[in-house]
């Protein structure tokens, strides 16, 4: 693919990767002026932000709910930046499975107190732990530091740990020993700087009160790829060039330690500015003179694995509107039913549902689809004999782990005029809303280095 050539091989910025934050990235500059060049490794672009064809479904690459999507990085950008944008269908409510017992998810402390799935007394021993943590942080305890494991009563049941190691693997991409209890009360405040606001955690006690569940949540009609054909189709004529196929394998920099160009296999190209989108892991491998301390901070980010079993049914097993979360199979796996939000994504009459699963970081991958599809089998075997479609995706949601035991990189870098937007360059949120926060930040530390 690719949109107006310019002679000479120079741009003022050059944008590497061309998922989301990639994408996002280059139609903010070109829209700001910039002559922008984005180079992709792979054939299509879009990265884990697609749709696309499999036997008449129209599959995602795993099931997405696209969050804050009312005040949000997202909405901020498309408000901005967009001249179409994507149709969105409420993502209804979240539903908690524990064999044939299904409950909506209890997003406030009222519904929490109702929530018959968890234990009687375990509900109560957790608002113990709840008040215990208010303890905490009147005392100035940093529960960035503090797992969700830690504060979990030795006494509760096993179904009330499943639930907490499950919504940990959900949120975070990791077990409830390496969950910090601060993802969980983190501010929901968007406009909040780079900093967090004085009373980081005011916003999410507020909504445990209150909550209403996830009314800001929503899907694109026609699936994810909606969210990138939007973004390509907003992209000012003539400021943007997108060449596919060709991986990045080098960047240079000047006497000054300045970004000055950027090497695939088949060319140099020579930029002002450079925003990498990969991993942000692989940069010492792509430039040389990084800080030591740099490098051995990327090396510390742990990515998260994920395996999504798409399955196209003959019959509409998932009547509800909304998602399912599975806290007692093995593996925990998300039901969402994609064609309840689009029926146009199935054949007529016929169910598209995605199930999602989060993979340990070394795995092998037929028994890791043999283990998934036999718990859907086994949560219910009805499902057997009506399966028209199946496919397996195995993706990274996520290229950093929100746990206590990694890391994450950073949008500025060592390198002047060289930023890394993703989801491994801002710790907030999650997914698509993650990286849209990392394009946000990138954007205003280009304007305050005078970049744009
Ligand atoms: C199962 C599953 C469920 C998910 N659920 C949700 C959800 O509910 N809500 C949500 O918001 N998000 C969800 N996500 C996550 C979301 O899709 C991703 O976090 C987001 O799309 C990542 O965008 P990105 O641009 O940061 O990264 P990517 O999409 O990985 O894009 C990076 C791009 O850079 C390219 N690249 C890398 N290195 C080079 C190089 N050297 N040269 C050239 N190109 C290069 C890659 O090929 C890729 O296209 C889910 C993802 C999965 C897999």
């Amino acid at each position: 693919m690719t949109q107006n050539n310019h002679n000479d091989n120079s741009y003022d910025i050059i944008v590497i990767g061309a998922g989301i934050s990639g994408l996002l990235s280059a139609l903010a500059l070109s829209k700001e002026g910039k002559k922008v060049l984005i180079l992709e490794k792979d054939s299509s672009v879009g990265g884990v932000c697609r749709s696309y064809e499999v036997d008449g479904y129209r599959v995602d690459t795993g099931p997405h709910a696209i969050t804050r999507l009312e005040s949000g990085p997202l909405r901020e950008l498309m408000d901005k930046y967009f001249d179409v944008v994507p149709q969105f269908v409420p993502f209804g409510k979240y539903y908690v499975r524990a064999g044939n017992r299904l409950e909506p998810f209890p997003w406030s402390l009222k519904d929490w107190l109702t929530f018959d799935i968890i234990p009687k007394k375990d509900r109560l021993l957790l608002m113990k732990s709840l008040f215990d943590m208010f303890y905490m942080l009147s005392m100035g305890k940093d529960l960035s530091t503090v797992s969700i494991a830690d504060v979990l009563p030795s006494e509760i049941s096993s179904t009330t740990r499943r639930f907490w190691d499950y919504l940990s693997y959900f949120m975070l991409g990791t077990s409830m020993k390496s969950a910090p209890v601060s993802r969980f009360i983190d501010n929901k405040c968007h406009k909040q700087d780079d900093k967090l606001s004085s009373i980081p955690y005011a916003g999410k006690i507020y909504n445990l009160l209150i909550s209403e569940g996830a009314t800001d949540q929503k899907y694109p009609k026609g699936g994810i790829q909606s969210i990138t054909n939007c973004i390509l189709s907003s992209f000012p004529k003539n400021r943007v060039e997108i060449k596919t196929n060709e991986q990045v394998t080098g960047l240079q920099t000047s006497d000054t330690n300045a970004i000055k160009g950027v090497s695939t296999e088949e060319n140099n190209y020579n930029c002002d500015t450079a925003v990498y989108s990969g991993f942000a892991s692989d940069l010492p491998n792509l430039i040389s003179g990084l800080p030591e301390d740099y490098t051995r901070n990327l090396m510390r980010i742990k990515k998260v694995n994920s395996l999504t079993i798409w399955l196209g049914l003959t019959k509409q097993f998932f009547s509800n509107h909304g998602s399912e979360m599975w806290i007692d199979s093995d593996p925990y796996t998300w039901a969402v039913p994609t064609s309840n939000y689009d029926p146009g994504l199935a054949p007529a009459g016929k169910q598209l549902v995605g199930f999602a699963t989060v993979l340990p970081e070394k795995y092998n991958p037929a028994e890791a689809r043999k283990k998934a599809l036999d718990v859907i089998i086994q949560t219910s075997p009805e499902i057997e004999s009506h399966i028209d479609m199946v496919h397996y995706q195995e993706l990274i949601p996520e290229k950093a782990a929100w746990s206590l035991d990694s890391s994450f990189g950073d949008v500025k870098t060592p390198i002047k005029n060289l930023y890394t937007v993703g989801t491994d360059a801002e710790k907030r949120s999650m997914g698509i809303t993650r990286a849209a926060y990392s394009v946000l930040r990138c954007l205003r530390i280009m304007r305050s280095e005078k970049v744009l």
